[in-house]
């Protein structure tokens, strides 16, 4: 990675660490604005910083974090080769859903991360951060576990939120499977990329790769 991308991830981070432009500055602790490596392949992209995650400015730290990082494990991936983040920066109070103008106040921000990384997959974790990134997609029990390349060109993998499949034993099966896909999907990626070069940007259609 050029220096200069690692420089702008950086004061990404320091912007973030300023930023008052939606009121949940008044109330964090910390913010948590993303970890792990800026050249990863894959992007795991959760909905917003939960109690831990405020008290230490990292992401996915708690019990859920714990079961992400077994998955992690299982495919050979560690939290050092992959890049974790949320779409919003700073914790609503009592984990409350955020609010709309939250939401558009700090996108910029992680659409800035994912253009920078340029990550070759994006895993979606939960129905709120999926439908904020793949907007007009559908429910996550109709899409988990489909990779889908989007008009802009990304793909994506939508999989349950960890913390949903720890208090229900069915869904952790199915996350534990979808998981599981991440491999081959990203060898599908590497094996498309020839035929995709020469494709026009402007009239890329949705496709379901995995
Ligand atoms: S949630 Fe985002 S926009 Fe709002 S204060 Fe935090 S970093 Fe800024």
């Amino acid at each position: 990675m050029s220096d200069d991308r690692k420089s702008q991830l950086c004061a990404i981070e320091d912007e973030i660490g300023n930023c008052k432009k939606c009121d949940l500055y008044k109330t964090r602790t910390n913010t948590v604005p993303g970890s792990g490596d800026f050249e990863a392949e894959v992007m795991f992209i959760g909905e917003a910083p939960g109690q831990k995650e405020d008290e230490q400015g990292i992401p996915f730290c708690g019990a859920s974090g714990k079961f992400l990082d077994e998955m992690l494990d299982s495919i050979e991936l560690s939290r050092d080769k992959v890049f974790i983040a949320n779409t919003l920066k700073c914790r609503p109070p009592n984990n409350r859903d955020p609010e709309d103008s939250e939401k558009e106040a700090c996108r910029p921000y992680l659409d800035k991360q994912i253009e920078l990384i340029n990550p070759k997959l994006i895993v979606t974790l939960g129905k709120h951060a999926t439908s904020s990134m793949m907007p007009g997609v559908g429910g996550i029990s109709k899409n988990h576990g489909k990779a889908l390349r989007r008009p802009n060109g990304r793909t994506y993998l939508a999989l349950y939120h960890p913390a949903a499949a720890l208090h229900n034993g069915g869904l952790r099966e199915t996350l534990l499977e979808d998981f599981s896909k991440i491999p081959k999907i990203l060898d599908k990626l590497d094996k498309t990329k020839n035929e995709n070069k020469n494709e026009d940007k402007n009239n890329i259609k949705q496709q379901k790769l995995v």
